[in-house]
């Protein structure tokens, strides 16, 4: 019997509602931890480092590639973003399961190096309320808001990489289906 945690993928168009759907599973599951990741951008108005992201300096992750402190990296929109290796595989190692909110490509890359990993996509309830979603955070300027808007087409022709999806509508709703997926895979009998 395996007592390494589990470790699942979510990703989903900006503005999907991940990062609360992230938050509310884990703050009820203190089984479950959420990875930080590393990332070029900026912080937006709120943003708190070590919180929500690690901010550093292009030079700096370049140099967490070059050391292969990172589980995975891409280039979403204009920044960069990556996974922290040593956070993930620790937790997973003692037995608690990691949730990464990362974009398609991390995901796949992911998918290589642990297929056993969960992939979740979190589709808005449709495109007018993905636009309203984004519009509302009001952190982007147009220019990022479009290619935010934009990238969602693309990222939905990816879902059938991934082995579930879960819509956002009621958040309370769409982070009940999330858990029951969590509870579903640990039940697997090929995982005990
Ligand atoms: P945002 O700028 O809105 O916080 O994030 C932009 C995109 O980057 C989102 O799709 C988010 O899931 C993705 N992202 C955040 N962290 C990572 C990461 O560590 N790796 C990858 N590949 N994507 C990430």
């Amino acid at each position: 019997m395996s007592n390494k945690g589990l470790l699942i993928v979510i990703s989903g168009p900006s503005g999907a509602g991940k990062g609360t759907l992230c938050k509310a599973l884990i703050s009820r599951n203190n089984k479950l931890k959420l990875s930080v990741s590393c990332t070029t951008r900026r912080p937006r108005n709120g943003e708190v480092e070590g919180i929500n992201y690690f901010f550093v300096e292009q030079e700096k992750f370049k140099d967490m590639i070059e050391k292969d402190e990172l589980l995975e990296y891409a280039q979403v929109y204009d920044n960069y973003y990556g996974t922290p290796r040593f956070f993930v595989d620790k937790n997973l190692n003692e037995g608690f399961d990691v949730i990464l909110e990362i974009d398609i490509q991390g995901a796949l890359k992911i998918k290589e190096k642990y297929p056993e990993a969960v992939f979740i996509f979190i589709l808005p309830p449709s495109m007018e309320e993905l636009k309203n979603r984004i519009k509302k955070r009001g952190s982007e300027t147009e220019e990022s808001f479009l290619k935010r808007f934009k990238c969602a087409f693309q990222e939905i022709n990816y879902i059938s990489k991934y082995n579930y999806v879960v819509t956002n509508d009621v958040i309370e709703e769409a982070v009940k289906k999330l858990e029951s997926i969590i509870i579903a895979e640990k039940c697997r009998v090929d995982r005990i």
